[in-house]
């Protein structure tokens, strides 16, 4: 049997984690010889409902579950933690603006930084879910100075795997025939879904389908996806978050297939052009638990214009909380 591995997830009474933990528990994440140690962090009001999540897991009888841990201090919570999955995050209020949420979950993400720094592993894998998912990562990375920066990382693998499937439905193929998808930038409706490098069974995608279907229906539908599901179902897209979080963790871990990339908001080191240590969502190669900017893919006009608009966005949210970053 492994060492158990210590898997912190904040927001963990919410409804994303209720889809995720679960999953965390039962290999899902990191395979079925992973034994693991949940470290569930919420705010003090949910303490309660929190401890209902933790009864039913433990009515699970999951045989890779060693512990559970629940505490409303962070500093327990990241305690020598090897994976971090950070889905808590303050949702807009009525009359919110933009800066003023933004500015709410730096505070979060300011003090979940600190403690990292203070407690995690030095080779913590940290995914930020909760919204604004990109910004929130820098903002705990740069809490988090004695961490590798390579170590933060946002959520886009959700806008990925929507890209997948409409693709694979647009052509009559299925989504385990579509490889080398890309999403660039920000998880927010500026991000770009690109298609120019993308195969869907080897054949290049953009020979399949029409410009006009992926300007004026493809990109769309894939950034106001989850608006749409909210529309539809009364709810929002909990249960995919989640699928994508458990997706994005254990290609992280466990590397891409041959031949193929994911999709993850990740440390610019400048690649592609786009600003230096934004949190900006690229292709990468995941081997041995790191990963890697994929190089050298051409870059048109339209695919620049919308890499440039996303990266103004980050840009613009990162100078909003300038104040904020250390
Ligand atoms: P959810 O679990 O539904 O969502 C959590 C976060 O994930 C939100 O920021 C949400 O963004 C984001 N998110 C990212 N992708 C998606 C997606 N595809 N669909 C839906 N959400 C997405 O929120 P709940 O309110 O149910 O739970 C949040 C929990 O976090 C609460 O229990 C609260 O107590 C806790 N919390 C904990 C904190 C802490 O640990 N310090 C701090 C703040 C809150 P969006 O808002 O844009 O939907």
């Amino acid at each position: 049997m492994k060492t158990p591995v210590r898997v912190t997830v904040t927001g963990a009474a919410g409804q994303i984690s209720y889809a995720l933990l679960f999953r965390i528990a039962s290999g899902a994440m990191l395979g079925n010889d992973q034994p693991v140690i949940l470290q569930l962090l919420e705010i003090t009001p949910a303490l309660d409902a929190l401890k209902g999540v933790a009864m039913e897991l433990d009515d699970c009888a999951f045989p890779l579950l060693q512990e559970i841990v629940c505490t409303d201090d962070a500093e327990v919570a990241f305690k020598d933690s090897d994976y971090a999955l950070l889905v808590g995050a303050r949702p807009r209020g009525p009359g919110m603006e933009r800066k003023d949420l933004l500015e709410a979950n730096a505070a979060i993400f300011s003090a979940q930084g600190k403690a990292m720094d203070k407690t995690a592993s030095r080779d913590i894998k940290v995914l930020v879910v909760g919204n604004p998912a990109n910004t929130n990562s820098l903002i705990a990375q740069r809490n988090a100075p004695s961490l590798d920066p390579r170590n933060f990382t946002a959520m886009t693998r959700l806008d990925h795997n929507r890209s997948l499937t409409q693709l694979a439905q647009k052509t009559g193929s299925s989504s385990d025939k579509v490889t080398q998808m890309t999403i660039w930038g920000n998880h927010s409706a500026t991000q770009y879904p690109d298609l120019h490098n993308t195969l869907v069974d080897g054949k290049n995608a953009m020979e399949l389908i029409e410009q006009n279907w992926y300007a004026e229906e493809f990109i769309p539908t894939v950034q106001q996806r989850g608006a749409a599901i909210i529309k539809a179902r009364g709810l929002s897209s909990a249960a995919s978050a989640a699928n994508a979080a458990i997706d994005h963790m254990r290609t992280w871990a466990m590397g891409t297939p041959e031949g193929d990339w994911t999709s993850m908001g990740v440390y610019s080191d400048g690649s592609y052009g786009i600003q230096e240590g934004l949190i900006y969502s690229f292709p990468v190669t995941c081997t041995d638990g790191d990963w890697a900017i994929v190089q050298g893919l051409e870059i048109n006009d339209f695919s620049r214009e919308k890499m440039t608009a996303t990266e103004t966005e980050l840009a613009e949210e990162r100078d909003a909380v300038a104040h904020l970053l250390p």
